[in-house]
């Protein structure tokens, strides 16, 4: 592993209990660019080569998750690791080989080190459903879930949970549902983890940055496979 250590941290306020995956459309180099001129940080940046970037010490809070929520807790910065992966299309379209291979290794490490517990295992869209695309739908959390990280379902339990309503049972997982507002992207950034095949991909990546959900769309709350897929994570987050 190589270290690149930036300045842009402070000593955490909280042990680590959460682990928070970003995508960023650089390279390893570009993105230590980026972070110096926007003075952010996250833990570690995995390069398409596959190669682990060290950028902060784990004892120290990085700057990767800005205005977030999760499970009723706010800045998230204070309780968590930070990784953030290259991919040209923040998250639209496959990680390398490299890179997955990385993380199938790497994150069981941490996530044992720190016994962080699989609910918060979390993307940067999760999160920050109003401001975040990333990691995007690409990301294999299936995958992932199957070599220990992070909760992925099994559709068989959606006739298991009794809930039907959408904003508790985004509440049950973790998602923000303060407002309609919240309700609505986190619907999305649902979708986007869960259902990646229902999400469009969008090719402009300065319009997704910008158009992060599609604001105000009532419709996010509906539909038969999304209410299931709701139901059978919610199941799971509630029988872990
Ligand atoms: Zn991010």
């Amino acid at each position: 592993m190589k270290k690149h250590p930036l300045p842009y941290v402070s000593r955490r306020k909280m042990p680590v209990y959460m682990l928070v995956l970003h995508c960023s459309a650089q390279d390893t180099i570009g993105m230590i660019e980026v972070m110096h001129q926007y003075k952010v940080s996250s833990h570690y940046i995995v390069g398409y080569n596959g190669e682990i970037t060290q950028t902060a010490d784990d004892y120290d809070s990085a700057h990767h998750a800005g205005k977030s929520f999760w499970r009723g807790h706010e800045d998230l910065n204070q309780c968590s690791i930070g990784i953030e992966i290259s991919n040209p299309t923040l998250g639209q379209t496959e990680y390398t080989k490299e890179q997955i291979d990385t993380l199938i290794k790497f994150l069981p490490e941490l996530i044992a080190k720190y016994d962080i517990k699989q609910r918060n295992i979390i993307g940067h869209s999760d999160i920050a459903p109003t401001r975040k695309p990333d990691p995007g739908i690409a990301f294999p959390w299936k995958l992932l879930s199957e070599h220990g990280v992070g909760v992925w379902y099994d559709i068989n339990d959606a006739g298991k949970m009794a809930e039907k309503d959408v904003a508790k049972l985004l509440n049950i997982i973790g998602y923000d549902t303060r407002t309609e507002e919240s309700v609505l992207a986190s619907c999305y950034a649902f979708r986007r983890r869960f259902l990646p095949d229902e999400v469009k991909i969008d090719n402009d990546i300065a319009h997704l940055v910008n158009n992060v959900y599609p604001v105000g769309d009532k419709s996010l709350k509906e539909g038969k496979k999304f209410l299931n897929a709701l139901k059978a994570v919610a199941y799971k987050y509630l029988n872990m």
